[in-house]
């Protein structure tokens, strides 16, 4: 059996094939099909985000198809940056320009650290259907200043408070134990192996 895992973003590939390591089904990417165009992200929701895109591609290729929405949600910016992560700011901003507007937007609310987490809904769709859904989240809070370069994306200014440091510092193996990315792939895991 092939399981097309449909994300463009590289570092989540990376995450995903190590929580899904050695799962009895071939893993296939988006590789495979360069001129299916992605998807518009119009949903509200992570979830409705992670569906559109498993039945689009499910649809696309025939595949068995697991697709995830995620993304960071900062309590005194209620909630942003949330399904506007990849976008924030500006599609053009890079990582260090991404960080500034929030610590700018963070000054502004007079709050220097806030409760974040982060998001993964996570969907599995063949033929018309989805099949299974689940979501995974790990919480923490706005670092007071960026750290590490590990992970990708907003890791560096995401603290979390059991490892004493921000998962841009944490090693992949630490990162993915608590991830909220590693926790919706490992109950896909559980799914697809019963
Ligand atoms: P999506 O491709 O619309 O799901 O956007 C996800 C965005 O959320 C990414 O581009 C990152 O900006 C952010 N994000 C999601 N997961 C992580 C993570 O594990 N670490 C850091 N940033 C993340």
């Amino acid at each position: 059996m092939r399981l097309l895992i449909a994300t463009s973003n590289r570092d989540k590939v990376r995450e995903i094939r190590q929580v899904l390591d050695r799962i009895p089904f071939e893993l296939v990417t988006l590789d495979e099909w360069p001129d299916v165009a992605a998807p518009e992200e119009t949903g509200r929701t992570f979830e409705e985000n992670a569906r559109a895109k498993a039945l689009y591609y499910a649809a696309a290729t025939g595949e068995l198809t697991v697709a995830e929405d995620s993304g960071l949600e900062i309590d005194a910016l209620d909630g942003a940056p949330g399904v506007e992560s990849a976008r924030y700011g500006g599609v053009n901003l890079t990582y260090p320009q991404k960080f500034a507007v929030i610590y700018d937007a963070l000054r502004a609310t007079r709050a220097t650290e806030s409760p974040a987490r982060f998001v993964c809904a996570l969907a599995l769709a063949k033929d018309g259907r989805v099949m299974f859904e689940t979501r995974g989240t790990v919480e923490g809070r706005v670092a007071p200043e960026p750290k590490g370069a590990g992970g990708f994306g907003y890791d560096p200014i995401f603290f979390y408070p059991p490892y004493g440091r921000t998962l841009g510092e944490a090693t992949a193996d630490q990162k993915s134990a608590v991830s909220h990315r590693g926790e919706a792939f490992r109950a896909l895991r559980r799914f697809l192996e019963r």
